[in-house]
């Protein structure tokens, strides 16, 4: 086994060559001068992924579950009311985060494979006279089933009633990869990590933080220490860290903010979009279900399908495993065994794309599954071939 295979998890993802040399960098000192000309370009340019240009982005050395417990921690008190909607395993797991740090959590409980409703989180903003809810959470790419869910119908919802609580925003899986637009859908914080759109190692969580929430700093009583962002942003105003960057991972940064205005961003989410559209075609072709109800929810960067009545979507994927050396995602929470999931996130282009179509298509094969070999291949094909930006170039 080379080991040259790319991996269809939904994260961390795919590592590009040019990003894996940039972060391949001997020990500089992080207290040095030129650290300064590193970090502040670096978080100015992040700013522009997150389409913010009145907030600030706050990183620490963590996996996104850090950034989660930041934007918690230094802006709530414990006995805070927050309003948030599970519909799969990361609302799940950001709920359950809540519910530790003592936080009054209102859930608005939905089916899987559905979105955060827009109307029910209006409703009970609505009968909250006393704005006693301090904070309302969204996952806006749901990793589990593959759904997008619409931020910018919660934040119209909240201003529908006046309501002052502060959006949180559960962006890991899909910034950098599909549109986020921080100052117009009125985020105060936005939480990503370093290994799944920005195509880099695991170890950097990346917070677009509001002045809203940065003046909620002050009050908020959640305990922290390792994760207060008042210590982080005074050390980053002088382009220091309060304690050890992880500086592989910033130089990485710097790298794939590069490649990412490279090919600009729009073009990266229509490039998001051109590559699921024809993982969906394959999964119509199997003649399979989404996990994601309707069109409007479908994920660019995660599709998770259903495995037919009979079949364990587990023994599938280790079998893709063991045989081919390829990573799906499994199914999670309850669908464990009954879906499995296909990541075309962060570094990936149609060629990757059908080379795991063709992989899962031969496990589903080789363990009896209902159809035909190359069908779902050849749906993506000619979706890709219709579609890509080549053949329009040629074309005209
Ligand atoms: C990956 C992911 C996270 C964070 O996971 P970590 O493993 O802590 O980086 C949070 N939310 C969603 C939607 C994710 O996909």
């Amino acid at each position: 086994m080379t080991g040259q295979n790319p991996v269809f998890i939904p994260g961390p993802t795919n590592i590009p060559d040019r990003l894996r040399y940039a972060m391949s960098i001997q020990t500089t000192d992080h207290r040095a001068p030129d650290f300064v000309e590193l970090l502040s370009p670096v978080l100015a340019d992040v700013k522009k992924v997150f389409k913010t240009e009145t907030g600030q982005v706050i990183t620490f050395p963590s996996s996104g579950t850090g950034g989660w417990e930041a934007a918690i921690t230094n802006t709530l008190s414990p006995g805070d009311k927050v309003l948030v909607a599970r519909f799969g395993m990361f609302s799940h797991r950001w709920i359950d985060l809540c519910q530790r740090h003592y936080l009054d959590v209102d859930v608005i409980e939905c089916e899987w494979g559905s979105g955060a409703q827009a109307d029910e989180y209006g409703a009970r903003l609505a009968a909250d006279k006393n704005h006693e809810i301090k904070a309302v959470l969204v996952t806006h790419n749901e990793t589990a089933t593959g759904v997008r869910s619409d931020v910018a119908a919660i934040r119209r919802a909240m201003d529908a009633v006046d309501h002052p609580a502060m959006l949180y925003v559960d962006c890991v899986s899909s910034l950098a990869s599909m549109d986020f637009r921080m100052d117009e859908w009125g985020v105060d914080l936005a939480v990503s990590g370093s290994q799944k759109g920005f195509m880099l190692a695991t170890g950097m969580a990346i917070i677009g933080v509001s002045q809203k929430a940065l003046k909620a700093c002050e009050t908020a009583k959640c305990p922290r220490c390792f994760f207060d962002f008042r210590d982080m942003a005074s050390a980053n105003a002088h382009g220091g860290f309060p304690y050890t960057p992880p500086l592989q991972i910033m130089y990485g940064l710097r790298e794939s903010l590069k490649m990412l205005f490279e090919e600009g961003l729009e073009n990266v989410f229509a490039r998001h979009y051109r590559i699921a559209e024809g993982v969906r075609e394959a999964v119509r072709a199997w003649g399979f279900a989404l996990c994601a109800k309707s069109p409007e929810l479908y994920s660019d960067t995660v599709s998770a399908v259903y495995v037919p009545e009979g079949f364990d979507s587990d023994v599938l994927t280790n079998h893709a495993f063991d045989t081919y050396g390829v990573s799906f995602g499994v199914g999670l929470g309850q669908m464990t065994g009954k879906a499995f999931r296909i990541g075309h996130l962060g570094s990936m282009t149609d060629v990757m794309a059908l080379s795991g179509l063709a992989a899962i298509e031969m496990a589903m094969k080789d363990l009896d599954y209902p159809i035909e070999l190359g069908s779902g291949v050849i749906a993506a094909q000619q979706y890709y071939r219709k579609t890509s930006g080549i053949a329009h170039s040629q074309a005209a």
